[in-house]
C-alpha cells in the first residue's frame, strides 16, 4: 500500500509523531537569549530560527536514524532525549513568534512565521499540567495502539494487527474474517476516554495559538481559509464520487457471488471487512480472485522475473535511480549507498516500515527499508525515491521552507513517477514479457489500478471528516461511534459486520487517529499526481491515452518537474502547482481521464443492478 510506505517530511516525524503533536508551549527555550536590549526584527527572527533549527534537527535525525536502524533501550532513550530537545525549542520559538503577528516583513519573513506555528499537528495547553497530562495521553494512545492484540482463549491464542490483517487479505470465510475484523477493532474500547479529553486539551492549546479548534488549525495549513479548503476537498470528492460509486456497485455484485446476497445484499453497504483490508482503505488484495475482471487475460507481475534474474535490493533501487536520472535527475549521492538501510540487517532490530529520510540540509539523504525482491517493494522503492528527489532538489532553502509545498506534494512525487511504471516501461526494464493489447488485459490493468486508488478515495476524505466535526464539537463524544459508521457508511458505502454500540471508538482502530496524524493529505496526493502526470505527459509530448504515458526518458518533463519540486514550501502551493499545470486548483478531471476505460466497462457491467446503498 503506497499511502502507508512512512516516509517522513523530517526524519523527527517518524518516531516523534506524538511527541511533535506536544510542541508549541515549552517554556524553558533553548533558544540563545536575544535579552537585554532591542527585540530582534521579525526579519532577523526568522532567519535565527531557521539557523538554529539545523543543527538541533541534525541531531534528531541522528538519533532517530540510529534508534529506527538499531533498536534498544538505550538508543530510544536518545531518540527521545533529541526530540525533546527540539520540541523544547519549536515550543519556545512559537510562543516568540506570536509578538511578530503584525511586525514589518518580508513575505518570505511572514509566511516563515506562519509555517513555524504549524510545525505541530496538536499544541498543548500553555498550563504546564495541561500540557503533561496531554503528552501523555498521546503517549499512552501511541502504546495502546501499537501493543492491541486480539486473544480469543488465552495468551497463547494472541494475534496482533499484521497477522489479523494477513486475515483479512488472504481468507475468504465470512465467520474468520468477521472474528478477525471485530476483534481487532474491539481492542480500541479503552481509548475513548483518553481521546476524549485529547480533543479537549488539543482544542485549548490551537485557541491559544488563534484558531477556532484543532481541525481549523489542521485545515490553515493550504495557503487559504480554513472553510474553502474544506468546500475545496468537498469538491474534489463530488468529482470523484460517481466513479467510487460504479467501483462499489461491481465489487459488491463481486462479493454477493462469493458470499451470498443474503449477506452483500444489493443496494446496500457492504460488510466492511469483506474487501481484504481491516478498513476496507485499499481493496488490492482481493482483486484476484474476487474483483478481476477476465482471469484469462492476466497481466503478469514482475516477481517472476524479479526472482529468476535474481534482483537484490541494490539493483532494485538503480533501477530506481536510472528512471529519475533518465528523466535528467541527478544521480543519488555516494552517501545514499554507504548510510542507506536497504535490506534487514540479520544481527539487530530494526523498524522495517520503509521510510526516506532528510539528514541535513545537504545531502544526507537515506532510505530505511527491508526490501524483498517483489513487485510490490519495486514500486516502494521508485515511490520512496520521490521523497528523496524531493529532499535534495528543496536543500538549498531556508529550513522553513525544507518541506512540500502542501502536505500532499510529497506523497504524490513518487506515485506519479509509479503512474510511468506502466506494463510497457517493466517489459522495456527485461520484467515482464511483451505486452499484448487487448481491451481485456487494459481494463484488469485498471482494475488493479483501481483497486488501490480509487477504492482509497472515500476512506482518505472520511477520517478528517469524522475528526474535523469532533474538534468542531459537532459529533458529541457520547456519539463517536455511531457518526463514524454514518460518515463510513456515507462515503463509502461500507457498514460495521455486526452491530456496533457506544461502548466501541472504532476509530481507535486506525493507526492515525490515536496517532493524531492528519489524514487530508493522502486524499488530496491521490488526486493530485494524476493531475502532475497529465501535465508531465502533455510537456513530453505524449498524446495517447493517460493511462499508458510513461515518462521514462524525457528530459523536458523532468525539467519541469524539477521545477517545482526546487520549490519546496517557499510559496503558497497553488503558485507552484501552476506553474507545473497550469492551474491554481486542485482537479480530479486527470484521474477520471486515466480511469475512463475502466469507468465506461463499469456502467456495462452494472447495467441492470441496483447500484448505491
Ligand atoms: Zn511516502
Amino acid at each position: 500500500m503506497r499511502q502507508g510506505t512512512g516516509c517522513g517530511l523530517r526524519a523527527a516525524s517518524q518516531i516523534a509523531l506524538a511527541a511533535l503533536a506536544l510542541a508549541g508551549c515549552a517554556r524553558q527555550a533553548a533558544t540563545p537569549d536575544v535579552a537585554s536590549g532591542a527585540r530582534p526584527s521579525a526579519d532577523e527572527f526568522v532567519a535565527q530560527v531557521n539557523a538554529e533549527l539545523k543543527p538541533i534537527l541534525r541531531e534528531v535525525a541522528a538519533a532517530d536514524w540510529t534508534q529506527a536502524t538499531d533498536i534498544t533501550l538505550d538508543t530510544q532513550l536518545l531518540s527521545a532525549r533529541a526530540n525533546d530537545r527540539y520540541l523544547e525549542y519549536l515550543g519556545a520559538a512559537t510562543e516568540r513568534a506570536m509578538a511578530y503577528a503584525d511586525a514589518p516583513g518580508t513575505a518570505a519573513t511572514k509566511r516563515g512565521l506562519m509555517l513555524l506555528k504549524l510545525q505541530t499537528s496538536a499544541p498543548a495547553p500553555s498550563d504546564p499540567a495541561k500540557r503533561a497530562e496531554l503528552t501523555e495521553i498521546l503517549a499512552s494512545l501511541g502504546a495502546m495502539y501499537g501493543e492491541g492484540k486480539y486473544c480469543p482463549s488465552g495468551p497463547d491464542s494472541c494475534r496482533n494487527l499484521d497477522q489479523l490483517s494477513e486475515t483479512l487479505a488472504t481468507n475468504r470465510d465470512y465467520k474468520a474474517l468477521e472474528d478477525a475484523w471485530v476483534g481487532w477493532h474491539d481492542t480500541a474500547r479503552p481509548m475513548r476516554p483518553k481521546y476524549q479529553r485529547f480533543v479537549e486539551l488539543a482544542n485549548e492549546g490551537a485557541r491559544e495559538f488563534g484558531f477556532a479548534d484543532l481541525g481549523a488549525m489542521w485545515r490553515s495549513g493550504y495557503d487559504m481559509p480554513p472553510d474553502e479548503f474544506a468546500a475545496e476537498t468537498a469538491r474534489l470528492w463530488g468529482q470523484v464520487k460517481p466513479l467510487y460509486n460504479d467501483m462499489q456497485c461491481y465489487a459488491r455484485g463481486r462479493l454477493a457471488k462469493r458470499y451470498g446476497e443474503d449477506r452483500v445484499p444489493a443496494g446496500k453497504p457492504i460488510p466492511a471487512h469483506l474487501l481484504g483490508n481491516m478498513w476496507a482503505q485499499t481493496w488490492n488484495r482481493i482483486y484476484d480472485d474476487i474483483l478481476k475482471p477476465y482471469p484469462n487475460a492476466s497481466i503478469e507481475s514482475a516477481d517472476r522475473e524479479l526472482a529468476k534474474q535474481k534482483w537484490d535490493a541494490v539493483r532494485m533501487t538503480k533501477s530506481a535511480e536510472t528512471f529519475y536520472t533518465s528523466i535528467g535527475f541527478p544521480a543519488l549521492p555516494q552517501t545514499f549507498w554507504e548510510r542507506s538501510m536497504l535490506v534487514r540487517p540479520r544481527d539487530r532490530e530494526v523498524v522495517c516500515h520503509a521510510s526516506a529520510w532528510d539528514m541535513d540540509d545537504a545531502n544526507d539523504v537515506r532510505i530505511k527499508m527491508c526490501m524483498r525482491p517483489n513487485e510490490e517493494d519495486l514500486f516502494t522503492i521508485y515511490h520512496e525515491l520521490g521523497h528523496i528527489y524531493y529532499y535534495l532538489w528543496y536543500n538549498d532553502l531556508p529550513l522553513l521552507f525544507q518541506n512540500g509545498a502542501h502536505d500532499g506534494f510529497h506523497e504524490a512525487i513518487g506515485d506519479t513517477v509509479n503512474l510511468s511504471v506502466t506494463p510497457e516501461y517493466l517489459h522495456r526494464i527485461g520484467l515482464v514479457s511483451a505486452v499484448k493489447p487487448s481491451r481485456e488485459a487494459v481494463i484488469n490493468q485498471q482494475m488493479k489500478m483501481a483497486s488501490e486508488k480509487i477504492a482509497f478515495l472515500p476512506f482518505g476524505k472520511v477520517i478528517d471528516e469524522w475528526r474535523w466535526k469532533v474538534f468542531a464539537g459537532e459529533i458529541k463524544p457520547e456519539h463517536y461511534n455511531e457518526a463514524w459508521w454514518q460518515l463510513r457508511t456515507q462515503y463509502q458505502g461500507v457498514r460495521p459486520p455486526v452491530a456496533r454500540t457506544e461502548a466501541d471508538f472504532d476509530p481507535g482502530a486506525k493507526y492515525h487517529v490515536p496517532g493524531n496524524t492528519p489524514y487530508t493529505r493522502y486524499f488530496l496526493s491521490f488526486i493530485i499526481q494524476f493531475q502532475f502526470q497529465k501535465a508531465l505527459c502533455e510537456t513530453a509530448g505524449y498524446k495517447g491515452p493517460l493511462h499508458e504515458c510513461s515518462i521514462f526518458g524525457n528530459k523536458a518533463a523532468g525539467e519541469k518537474f524539477a521545477a517545482m519540486l526546487k520549490l519546496g514550501q517557499s510559496e503558497p502551493w497553488q503558485d507552484t502547482l501552476e506553474k507545473l499545470t497550469g492551474t491554481r486548483q486542485m482537479d480530479a478531471s486527470a484521474i477520471l481521464e486515466y480511469f475512463a476505460p475502466l469507468q465506461q466497462w463499469f456502467k456495462e457491467q452494472n447495467k441492470g443492478q441496483v447500484c448505491g446503498w
